[in-house]
């Protein structure tokens, strides 16, 4: 669906944001991986033609088999495209319905009758119908997020980019957020930008982990997961002895329970008495592939 090769990126201060960026996305939802200062901002907002790249090139399939070249077709693009940027901001005085009928005339819709069946329709799917005349200055967090959304998927784009959208989100918000999204059509890529674990695990039946400007691992949850099948192991430490542990083993996280420090570690065998296997989950893929490439850096 879309086809990322080499796609790079210097910024004026020498930040190596992309390097070399290598990445197939196909339909469905993609998890985009990384902690701050990755470079997922930087990549999503190239494919969302708000920045140029320095070289590469970024493919999107046009549904009629030929291909748009993102970097150069930026208007055939962006009829295809929806974004939820980082910094989404509303018009805090303006009501929802009246603030998405203004972003629909500027996606086109300007036949009325037919804008106002698309905005009622996609008021209804982010569940703010019945809030839809309130004005958006008294929205949550989770709230303004649904508009972001509803707004992104004016235009029906066959590519729908999100970028960190559940950060400050209550559990509660984050799911309905996280489900709303999963029910876009089938014949979307969906790219989740996020450095929240779960919101993959959960969610993404496919995804990378970035690091540094560089793709470190892609493919399925599930595959990376059973690639550390019997390599990590569990204990829980004194904190006196946590000191130690960090600096014996490839410690991949460190979590409190009860108080105590209970480390994962990374090691093709028991690494000493006292620690039991666990198996794997996609947050010790991720840090397992950090520390790699911390190691080789
Ligand atoms: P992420 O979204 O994963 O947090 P970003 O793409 O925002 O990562 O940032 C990647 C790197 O590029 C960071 O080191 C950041 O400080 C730097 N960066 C981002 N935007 C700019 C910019 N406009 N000018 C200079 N450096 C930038």
């Amino acid at each position: 669906m879309l086809a990322i090769r080499d796609l790079s990126k210097t910024y004026a201060n020498g930040v190596h944001a992309l390097d070399h960026v290598t990445l197939d996305i196909p339909r469905g939802m993609f998890g985009l991986l990384g902690p701050n200062g990755a470079g997922k901002s930087s990549l999503m907002r190239t494919l969302a033609t708000l920045q140029e790249a320095d070289s590469g090139t970024a493919t999107l399939d046009d549904g009629k088999g030929g291909r748009i070249d993102i970097l150069r077709d930026k208007d055939a693009v962006r009829r295809q495209l929806g974004y939820l940027p980082q910094d989404f901001g509303v018009y805090p005085k303006v009501s929802a319905l009246d603030l998405l009928e203004h972003f629909a005339v500027l996606k086109g819709l300007v036949d009325r009758r037919q804008r106002r069946e698309v905005v009622d329709g996609l008021l209804q799917q982010v569940n703010l119908w019945d809030v839809r005349k309130r004005k958006l200055g008294g929205f949550s967090g989770g709230m303004r997020q649904r508009f972001g959304i509803a707004q992104a998927l004016l235009g029906d784009p066959r590519l729908v980019i999100v970028d960190e959208p559940t950060a400050g989100l209550d559990p509660e918000e984050r799911n309905r957020f996280l489900n709303l999204l999963a029910e876009i059509g089938e014949n979307v890529a969906v790219i989740l930008s996020t450095h929240i674990v779960e919101d993959v695990t959960d969610l993404c039946p496919s995804m990378a982990i970035m690091n540094k400007g560089k793709v470190l691992l892609t493919g399925r949850p599930a595959d990376a997961i059973g690639a550390l099948e019997q390599q990590v192991w569990r204990k829980q430490v004194e904190k006196a002895d946590l000191e130690r542990c960090l600096r014996e083993f490839t410690v991949l996280s460190t979590r409190l329970v009860g108080g105590l420090p209970v480390i994962h570690v990374f090691s093709a065998e028991r690494p000493e008495d006292g620690f039991e296997q666990v198996a794997p989950d996609l947050e010790d893929v991720y840090f397992q592939r950090l520390r790699q490439h911390a190691k080789a850096a």
